[in-house]
């Protein structure tokens, strides 16, 4: 194994370092909507950071205390986030709440959060301040007002005051698929070491400006959007993912106009700009300077990723430019990556071997029978990977088994979750990741979570391949099936059900249920229990877009009054 040697202790050290440069220096582009780019200069955000932390040292907030920030992508986030971390205490990131104007509650997650951080103060945006109650012990701050004030030369500034490695830089909340997100606490060591080993497998340098709009509460949009570049000393673009969303060309303009070399984004992403965006759109664009599109936070499908490839190749994409990576928030970001100038590849493995007996044969990729699974790349440098069997037996290639990792970025643990850090600790420092998956020439292949493990008579079944199978049929919406297994009166087997997202009319339900349920038994050869079709948008997915498979079962299937069903075809 290679060791890694982080050229900066923390992140602040680089920040600090790449300020001396002043007016040589490059630092932090934030573009809310086109047209209207506002740079901020290393040497100036740490100016901006100084005050910021004086002004929070002033409302109460200390050393090793937690701050929670619910603020979009934009100067008030990076001033704060920085500011916090000057201070010595712990930034933890969360989605602004959306449906403002809407339900009642909305608020709850950032209420759920405080109690379980107990945070010395949140920054957030006056439209939520004016919807939060008051909380003891915690200061509500206005994200704006902090950043006048962070903004004005004549304010005080708070001493930078350099981290020691052991300290936590920040805690970075899971996105919640399996259950309640929980507070990943990642030190400065953890923190530097991810860094250098992300930039320095992809020879990703200052040279290489970076382009995102990957939401700054998810690890990978802060990691790859924001740190990275920010410990390089590169140049950082960025744009709020509500744009993205709404234009999704305007990703790809971006690109052009700042030359990035860098942005990363999940696989969903990918398939929206390659069927969204209009050819009349991108014009006069170049695509050319982009080397790694880096894709993962969930599961890459080989499908959608070559469909963005060729779809792009027109306006000078490179060919090798996708760059599969997995990783989860426990490992302070990334766990193994494909490098920057690698073809995409994939397997096409017999699935009733894969279920059946754990194990990877290779078959026609055109075959029925064909899985196709991506490849994820090596470990990132200093940084180990095993499958292990259900006894905790480390596998060889190409058999199936539950992934673990240990290395430098790993976690010190889930913040106030001593059972659940204890739980997910196989001794001495193997972190079990809850992903399964093999390794093939050294390299990592994802096939699913083992909490969504569907098991029917003794064969473990990964819902993606039932979801895609389903999304093939006309009237199901894409990215919004969910395949569960539910165990009727608690006998021992699970049967497969389907939970589908659907604009079709009353009258075209049962059509619909019978293609899906053809369309599955073509693929996979399981016969579906029951086809739940849902409204457009009723299937419960993470703030990050993730879907939250046992939520959906808990709304729709075992709390569900019996659907009628067909007799399955
Ligand atoms: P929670 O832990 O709260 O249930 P989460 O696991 O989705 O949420 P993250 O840390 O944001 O929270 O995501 C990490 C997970 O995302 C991994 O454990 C894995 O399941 C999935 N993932 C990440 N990269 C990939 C990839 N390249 N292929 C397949 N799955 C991936
Ligand atoms: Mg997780």
């Amino acid at each position: 194994m290679t060791t890694v040697l982080p050229r900066f202790p923390s992140i602040l050290h680089a920040l600090l370092a790449h300020a001396e440069r002043g007016a040589d220096g490059t630092g932090v582009t934030l573009i809310p909507e086109p047209g209207r780019a506002q740079t901020l200069r290393y040497d100036a955000l740490v100016g901006a950071a100084a005050r910021a932390a004086a002004a929070l040292a002033e409302h109460g907030v200390g050393h090793g205390d937690r701050v929670v920030l619910c603020l979009p992508t934009g100067p008030e986030f990076i001033t704060a986030f920085f500011g916090t971390q000057l201070l010595g205490a712990i930034p933890t990131a969360i989605a602004v709440p959306a449906r403002f104007g809407g339900a009642a509650g909305f608020e709850g997650p950032l209420l759920d959060l405080a109690d379980y951080l107990r945070p010395a103060a949140i920054i957030t945006t006056t439209a939520v301040l004016d919807a939060l109650p008051e909380i003891a012990g915690t200061s509500l701050i206005d994200g704006a007002a902090l950043l006048a004030r962070a903004t004005a030369s004549d304010a005080p500034a708070h001493p930078a005051r350099l981290p020691d490695v052991d300290d936590l830089a920040v805690i970075q909340c899971t996105s919640g698929s399996t259950g309640r997100p929980k507070g990943v606490m990642i030190s400065h060591a953890n923190l530097a070491a991810n860094c250098e080993q992300f930039t320095s497998c992809l020879d990703w340098t200052d040279a290489d400006p970076t382009v995102s709009w990957a939401p700054l509460y998810h690890d990978m949009g802060l990691i790859v959007g924001l740190l990275c570049p920010v410990y390089n000393g590169g140049h950082a673009v960025l744009m709020p993912s509500t744009r993205f969303l709404r234009a999704p060309v305007e990703w790809l303009q971006h690109i052009n106009d700042y030359r990035g070399a860098f942005s990363a984004a999940p696989n969903f992403a990918f398939g929206y700009a390659a069927a969204r965006i209009r050819d009349e759109d991108l014009e006069g664009v170049d695509l050319s300077c982009w080397r790694a599109a880096l894709c993962g936070a969930e599961p890459v499908q080989a499908a959608t990723v070559q469909r963005f490839l060729d779809r792009f190749a027109r306006w000078g994409l490179p060919s090798n430019a996708l760059v599969p990576a997995y990783g989860m928030a426990e490992a302070s970001l990334v766990i193994t990556s494909t490098r920057a100038d690698a073809p995409l590849r994939y397997d096409s493995i017999d699935r009733q071997v894969a279920v059946a007996e754990a194990r990877v044969v290779d078959v026609d990729p055109h075959g029925a029978d064909a899985l196709r699974v991506v490849d994820c790349g090596e470990p990132v440098p200093g940084t180990e990977v095993r499958v292990v069997d259900a006894d905790g037996v480390a596998l060889g290639e190409d058999r199936i088994g539950h992934v673990q990792f240990r290395g430098p970025s790993r976690t010190v643990g889930y913040f106030d979750l001593p059972e659940e850090t204890a739980a997910s600790v196989d001794a001495p420092d193997w972190w079990k990741t809850g992903d399964i998956g093999y390794l093939r020439d050294g390299g990592l292949r994802i096939t699913g979570r083992a909490k969504d493990l569907i098991i029917i008579r003794g064969a473990n079944y990964f819902p993606t391949d039932f979801e895609q199978a389903a999304e093939t049929v006309p009237g199901v919406r894409l990215g919004a099936v969910v395949a569960v297994g539910h165990r009727p009166d608690g006998g021992d087997s699970e049967e497969l059900h389907l939970i589908v997202e659907t604009e079709l009319g009353a009258e075209e339900h049962e059509e619909l249920r019978r293609a899906v349920r053809s369309a599955i038994s073509a693929r996979t050869g399981v016969l579906t229990a029951a086809v739940h079709l849902v409204p457009k948008r009723s299937i419960p997915k993470t703030t990050s877009g993730k879907l939250q498979r046992s939520k959906a079962r808990a709304l729709f299937v075992d709390g569900a009054e019996p659907v009628p069903q067909s007799s399955p075809s």
